[in-house]
């Protein structure tokens, strides 16, 4: 899958010039990470193809998504699959879960019996660390926050997804069953080769799963690369904001997202250069002009005039210094 995209609505960008592409041969785990206004829900919208870029655009398997049609469309519906924040939401309370995985199953002519329906069921209930004698024939007030999230996973799973964007998953999930979760979507990586678009704002669960990370901040690509070079040696000032903020080692703790936002609202000021530039410390007069992403090693790259020693890359070939 490839991105290249802009979307804007009246004045406000949401994404800016932001380029990535999964190789469907090396299934990988990619965190795109960022606070509240971002963008990266807007380029999860955008790679499910739930709304449309305003120039640039979203490629799956070489085709253009917002023209896919008849069979190649419903390929791209069945291959590329969402796990939202709220595992509550996709649950009517009048249905058993043998509805809500069922309705994929008919839908995609993925059986060809009850008792073939059964089994798929059963093996994907299976896979994300669920055992289907307790969870089929159950309402959802009768199953827990995480359970309700592993259903989610589990009724993705069943289409035999390539792709799967998995949108703060764990974000209103139970501290203690949090790394359950993140553990079942790396093994979904793992043993069923499906790539991952892992998109939070949570750097201590993206270390956690992720190979890979893409930190946006307004729109725009701060920093990107390995996601342990990033998170042990960030280069961006924005990144290592961030990484200061972290209650390390407690993945049951969240990064310090209020401390952030109120740092966040003293500073509202438009710019046309580097959007950190109303909050970093160490803003010159060159970054009111957009600094361009400079190539800092193998698998690490930044927008910051700080690393203008090193050479550029053209944002379209960011993807290639993300590790798979
Ligand atoms: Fe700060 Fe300038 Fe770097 Fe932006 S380009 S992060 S304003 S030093």
């Amino acid at each position: 899958m490839y991105t290249r995209g802009l979307l804007s609505k009246t004045s406000t960008t949401a994404l800016n010039d932001v380029s990535l592409k999964l190789d469907e041969s090396e299934p990988t785990i990619l965190t795109v990470a960022g606070e509240s206004g971002s963008g990266k829900t807007t380029l999860a919208m955008l790679m499910l193809g739930f709304i449309a870029p305003s120039s640039g655009q979203i490629l799956y398997k070489g085709q253009d998504i917002s023209r896919l049609r008849g069979a190649d469309r419903m390929t791209f519906r069945r291959e590329v699959q969402a796990v939202f924040q709220d595992p509550f939401a996709v649950f009517n309370p009048f249905y058993t879960v043998d509805h809500l995985l069922t309705v994929p199953i008919q839908r995609f002519k993925l059986a060809k019996s009850k008792r073939e329906a059964r089994d798929k069921m059963e093996e994907a209930l299976t896979a994300v660390g669920l055992r289907p004698e307790d969870i089929l024939g159950r309402f959802p007030h009768q199953l827990s926050g995480g359970q309700r999230q592993r259903i989610n996973v589990a009724r993705a799973l069943l289409l035999r997804p390539r792709l799967l964007i998995a949108d703060e998953p764990v974000s209103m999930v139970d501290a203690s069953l949090r790394a359950n979760i993140l553990e079942t979507l790396r093994s979904l990586q793992k043993n069923y080769g499906v790539s991952i678009v892992y998109i939070t704002h949570d750097l201590t669960t993206a270390y956690h799963i992720a190979k890979s990370i893409v930190v946006l901040y307004r729109g725009a690509v701060m920093e990107a690369g390995d996601v342990d070079t990033v998170i042990k040696r960030p280069q961006h000032p924005y990144t290592q904001l961030l990484i200061d903020s972290i209650p390390w080692p407690d993945l049951s703790r969240r990064w310090g997202e209020t401390d952030i936002k109120a740092r966040e609202a003293e500073h509202q000021e438009i710019t046309t250069g580097c959007k950190f530039y109303p909050r970093c410390p160490f803003a010159m007069e060159k970054c009111t002009v957009a600094p361009p992403l400079f190539q800092l090693g193998t698998h690490q790259a930044a927008s910051c005039y700080l690393q203008d020693q090193h050479p550029t890359i053209p944002s379209e070939h960011l993807w290639k210094l993300l590790p798979v």
